[in-house]
C-alpha cells in the first residue's frame, strides 16, 4: 500500500505542485498540494510527464536482503539473551546488581558503575548477556513491533510475597512470545520465606515445577545473601544449551535498540542488541528511520570496542536521529543504500501522518456542515 503525498512527488520531479494538480484534474483526479496519492495514480500522472515510478519498498527489501541472507555452514552457537521481570519490589534490580558482580574482580568493584541498560557476564561455563528492561511495558513495547530480544525470561518471586498481579503480567507476556521461563523464588533469607507457596502459586499458572512432576525450573536465591546465585546462571546456561541459540557473526550485523536518547555532547546514542553478525565502527547502518556510520562502540563499562557479535548488548554514537526502543538496526555495505532505506521509511511515515490529518480536517469539516 505504497503512497506518496503530492508535493513530494511534484518536488522529485521537479515540477509545479499546481501543474501537478491540474494534470491530476484532467485525469478525473482532485487531489490538494498535502493530499497522499496512490502508487497506481503516482505512476500514471509521472507518465503523463514522461517519468517512470520506482517501487521504493521493493528496492528496500532488496538493499536489506543483500546482508540478511544466511549460509548454514556459518551458524555459531551465541549466548543467551536473558530478562529479568517480576512484581515490583520482589528484587529484580538486587538481583541484576548480584549478578553483574559476580564478574568484577575484587579490586573493580568500587570503581565500576554500569553505563548502559545491558550488560553480559563472563561465568565459568559460558557468557550471558542480561537486559536491564525499564518495565513489563518497555518488553510489550517491543514485542508488539515485532521485535524479539529475549530467549529466557528469569521470573523473580519474594517468597514472602508470592504470585502478584505483575507476576501473572510476566508469565503473560512470556508465553505470548513463547519465551521460557525460569523462576527465580527470592528472599530466601526471610524468616518468613514460603517456597512452598510460591510453588503452589505459579503451578496455578502452568509452572509446575520438576520436583512435583512438571517441567518449570525453580531456583532458589537469595539477592541480599548472594546465595544460589551460580545455581541460577547454570540453569540458565543449560537452558540455552537446549535452545540451540546460533547466529552468524561473520557477515554484516543486525539487531534491536533496547534504548535510545540524545545526548547533549554526542549527539543521537542508542544501545544495541547485536543479534546476527558483527558490527565494527565505521560500519554504515539503517535504524528504524535512521541512518549513520558508526562512529564510536561502547560496551556495558563505557569502554570503547572494535566490534561487538552475536547477543552482545552496545551503544552506539553516530546515528542521524533518536531510533525508539524496539527499532531494527541493519548494517549496509553501501552508505547510499542506507540514506536510500531511511529517507524512504521517513517518506512513508510522513506520508501515513498527512492522511491521517487530512482524514481528520475532513471529519471536522463533515462535523460543521
Ligand atoms: P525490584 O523492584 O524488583 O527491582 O526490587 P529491588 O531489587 O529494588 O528490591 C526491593 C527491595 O527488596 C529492596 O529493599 C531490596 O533490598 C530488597 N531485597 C531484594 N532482594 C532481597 C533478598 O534476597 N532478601 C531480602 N531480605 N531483601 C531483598
Ligand atoms: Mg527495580
Amino acid at each position: 500500500d505504497e503512497t506518496i503525498v503530492l508535493s513530494e512527488l511534484a518536488k522529485r520531479m521537479g515540477i509545479k505542485a499546481n501543474e501537478m494538480i491540474v494534470k491530476l484534474m484532467g485525469m478525473g483526479v482532485m487531489a490538494t498540494v498535502n493530499q497522499t496519492i496512490d502508487y497506481d495514480t503516482a505512476v500514471l500522472v509521472a507518465g503523463e510527464f514522461g517519468y517512470e515510478v520506482e517501487k521504493a519498498s521493493f528496492e528496500e527489501e532488496v538493499i536489506l536482503k543483500k546482508t540478511t541472507e544466511d549460509d548454514p555452514e556459518k551458524l555459531a552457537a551465541r549466548p543467551p539473551v536473558v530478562t529479568i521481570m517480576g512484581h515490583v519490589d520482589h528484587g529484580k534490580t538486587s538481583l541484576l546488581d548480584v549478578i553483574r558482580k559476580t564478574r568484577v574482580t575484587e579490586g573493580e568493584a568500587g570503581g565500576i558503575t554500569q553505563h548502559i541498560g545491558a550488560y553480559h557476564v563472563q561465568t565459568d561455563k559460558g557468557v550471558i548477556a542480561f537486559l536491564d528492561t525499564p518495565g513489563h511495558e518497555a518488553f510489550s513495547a517491543m514485542r508488539s513491533r515485532g521485535a524479539k530480544v529475549t530467549d529466557i525470561v528469569v521470573l523473580v518471586v519474594a517468597a514472602d510475597d508470592g504470585v502478584m498481579p505483575q507476576t501473572v503480567e510476566a508469565i503473560n507476556h512470556s508465553k505470548a512470545s513463547g519465551v521460557p521461563i525460569i523462576v527465580a523464588v527470592n528472599k530466601m533469607d526471610k524468616p518468613d520465606a514460603d517456597p512452598d507457596r510460591v510453588q503452589r502459586e505459579l503451578s496455578e499458572h502452568g509452572l509446575v515445577p520438576e520436583a512435583w512432576g512438571g517441567d518449570a525450573i525453580f531456583v532458589m536465591v537469595s539477592a541480599k545473601q548472594n546465595t544460589g546465585i551460580d545455581e541460577l546462571l547454570e540453569m540458565i546456561l543449560l537452558q540455552a544449551e537446549i535452545l540451540e541459540l546460533k547466529a552468524n557473526p561473520d557477515k554484516l550485523a543486525s539487531g534491536h535498540v533496547v534504548e535510545a536518547k540524545l545526548d547533549s555532547g554526542r549527539g543521537p546514542v542508542a544501545t544495541v542488541l547485536v543479534q546476527e553478525g558483527t558490527l565494527r565502527a565505521g560500519d554504515s547502518v539503517v535504524c528504524g528511520m535512521h541512518y549513520g556510520k558508526i562512529r564510536v562502540l561502547q560496551d556495558d563499562l563505557g569502554r570503547t570496542v572494535e566490534s561487538a557479535g552475536p547477543s552482545m548488548p552496545v551503544e552506539i554514537v553516530g546515528l542521524s536521529g533518536v531510533p525508539m526502543a524496539g527499532d531494527e538496526l541493519v548494517a549496509l555495505a553501501d552508505e547510499k543504500d542506507a540514506r536510500q532505506v531511511s529517507q524512504h521509511r521517513i517518506q512513508k511515515q510522513r506520508s501515513k501522518e498527512l492522511a491521517k490529518t487530512n482524514r481528520l480536517s475532513l471529519e471536522g469539516l463533515f462535523e460543521k456542515m
